[in-house]
């Protein structure tokens, strides 16, 4: 906790940082991963989070882009056996990290500004474990929703190629220092263990296309790529609209078109 107040005055906007101060909190995120578990923390910051982590995990690798934090965590790995740092931007040093260290678990305070690509990519890997992700509410509320809703969309149905989703927490700007101007959301993705149909990376393309115009119906959006009838024969109404379809429409969207481009 002194970490924390030595940073107070200097918490980097432009790295998202909002140190978690809320014990319940913290409890609860730490205590989401079981004993003797392996991790990778993405912005372990001061360590409101990597600290109660370390009391539990027996490996942790820490991913840390600020040169303050990535050298006090590497300090830190020299007392600390299996507590590795990577330091650098989360979105290069991702794949590598999880090649390398194989985690079970991901567990992060993600910051702000580039929760969407990088959940993007973490829906992308199947671990034993699962991921406690914080999110700002309204990303977090998207990732959560269901085909229908207005705010579901692309990461909605990402995520759950591999997951299951749950809120774990509501946060109001008060549980950091400095508060966020808005709320914040602790989501829990745990493994749902049906083999999917189709590649995430299929997928991730069909949806990056699919929902560029939401207001469009998918046979529009589709266009060059399936037609109204080939969405029809998989028995997909072509005048739906993208946030109408479920994962199974898209995953049934993603295996149609590439039959076809095979
Ligand atoms: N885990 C700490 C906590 O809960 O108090 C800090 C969370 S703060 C919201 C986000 C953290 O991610 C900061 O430590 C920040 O330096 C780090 N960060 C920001 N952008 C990053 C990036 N692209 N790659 C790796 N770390 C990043």
């Amino acid at each position: 906790m002194r970490m924390l107040e030595n940073h107070k005055q200097t918490a980097k906007k432009a790295l998202g940082q909002h140190f978690l101060k809320d014990k319940k909190a913290i409890w609860t995120i730490s205590e989401a991963v079981p004993m003797g578990a392996s991790a990778i923390e993405i912005g372990p910051g001061p360590g409101a989070i990597t600290e109660p982590l370390l009391e539990r995990v027996q490996s942790l690798t820490v991913i840390e882009k600020d040169d303050r934090f990535a050298s006090h965590w590497q300090q830190r790995s020299i007392e600390r056996a299996g507590l590795s740092v990577m330091h650098g931007d989360v979105l290069k040093e991702l794949e590598g990290g999880i090649h390398t260290y194989k985690p079970e678990w991901i567990v992060g305070n993600l910051p702000y500004n580039i929760s969407g690509p990088l959940t993007a990519q973490l829906a992308g890997h199947a671990l034993s474990g699962g991921m406690i992700l914080m999110y700002q509410r309204e990303v977090g509320e998207r990732i959560m929703a269901g085909p229908g809703s207005k705010v579901y969309g692309g990461l909605s149905v990402l995520v759950r190629h591999y997951y299951h989703v749950k809120r774990l927490l509501t946060l109001p700007p008060g549980a950091f220092s400095p508060p966020p101007k808005v709320h914040s959301v602790v989501l829990l993705l745990t493994p749902h263990g049906n083999s999917p149909k189709c590649e995430y990376a299929a997928l991730q393309k069909m949806v990056r296309k699919g929902f560029i115009h939401r207001r469009k119906t998918i046979a529009n959006n589709m266009k060059g790529l399936l037609s109204a009838e080939q969405l029809a024969l998989i028995g997909i109404d072509p005048k739906l609209r993208p946030e109408q379809l479920g994962y199974d429409a898209w995953v049934e969207i993603t295996l149609a078109t590439h039959a076809k481009t095979t």
